[in-house]
Formats: C-alpha cells, sequence, structure tokens
C-alpha cells in the first residue's frame, strides 16, 4: 500500500479544525509557511502543527511551470496565489515517487479545480462540500458542447473536453 501523505494550504490552517497525522504525513510549502504572519494565533496554530509533524517542502519548478499551464487553462491563474500553486505543484512531486500518494486539504475552489484537472486528490473540510454548492461540467473545445457529466473526449466529437466548476445556481 502506497503512503498517503497530505499537504494542507493556507485555508486548512486557518479552518482551525484539528489534523490528525495517524499513519500519514502531513506537508506544507515555504509559500504557504510565508502567508501566515508571525505572532498571529494562525501562526501558533502552524507553529504547534510543525512542532507535531508538519514538514515543509519545496516543490521543483518543473511542477510549479505544469500547474501554472494548467491554471491558465481550467481559467483559474488569477484566482490561485504563488502558495496555492506550490500546493499543487508539491502533489505533483509526491505522486511521482511509485510509493506514495498525495492527498491536498483545501477549501479552495481553484486549488480543488485544477488539483481534479491534473488527476490529484483533495479534500474539503468545511461541512459544505464542494459536491453541494459546485458542479463539475466539461466543455468540449470543438463542438462547444457543454456535459453535465465530466467525460475526458467529447461523445460527439471526439476532441478532448476541458473540465471546470460551475456554482449549481448558475446551472
Ligand atoms: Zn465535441
Amino acid at each position: 500500500m502506497k503512503k498517503q501523505v497530505f499537504i494542507i494550504d493556507t485555508s486548512a490552517i486557518l479552518s482551525g479544525r484539528p489534523i490528525r497525522f495517524d499513519n500519514v504525513s502531513i506537508v506544507t510549502t515555504p509559500a504557504v509557511s510565508d502567508e501566515l504572519s508571525p505572532g498571529g494565533r494562525d501562526f501558533r496554530t502552524f507553529e504547534l502543527l510543525k512542532e507535531t509533524g508538519l514538514a515543509i517542502h519545496e516543490p521543483s519548478k518543473e511542477a510549479i511551470n505544469r500547474v501554472k499551464k494548467t491554471a491558465q487553462e481550467t481559467g483559474d491563474d488569477r484566482r490561485l496565489s504563488f502558495a496555492d500553486v506550490e500546493v499543487v505543484a508539491l502533489a505533483i512531486d509526491i505522486n511521482k515517487e511509485p510509493d506514495q500518494e498525495a492527498t491536498i486539504l483545501t477549501d479552495d475552489y481553484s486549488i480543488q479545480n485544477v488539483a481534479s484537472t491534473l488527476q490529484i486528490k483533495f479534500q474539503g473540510f468545511s461541512q459544505k462540500g464542494i459536491t453541494k454548492k459546485f458542479k463539475w461540467v466539461s466543455r468540449c473545445p470543438g463542438c462547444k458542447k457543454q456535459f453535465n457529466e465530466i467525460t475526458k473526449i467529447c461523445p460527439i466529437c471526439g476532441t478532448i473536453t476541458k473540465s471546470s466548476l460551475l456554482h449549481k445556481k448558475n446551472l
């Protein structure tokens, strides 16, 4: 069985929810660390997490570039901070290791969207999760059809689709 690695972003740290460390590794990135200002309550939570096993790893440049490119394609690039990009990039690096599997813990919908596009696992923190408020749709860049189910290949013209999240109110 693969070793499970959970990557936490700033929203996960700010949620204040207890994060259990049983049988999993928890990591984050240098830019997430930089987003938490010293002295505040969140910084103390962060320091506590580091003392109890949170490790900080820097993702590769290659993975960062891949995330930036994917975010441009999904339209999430302007909503992602550099810390967000690093979180997804670190998941790419971890998943390259044959004995490890990454899950991103985040409530940020743009991170979730980009992670999903890159086939990276994620989990939300809030009770109203992504499936309640948002729905995935796939759009075909070839024939311009939209599908309310995720489909990788357009069933009409065979083009590879692009998936995105729509707020349910707008469907
Ligand atoms: Zn099509």
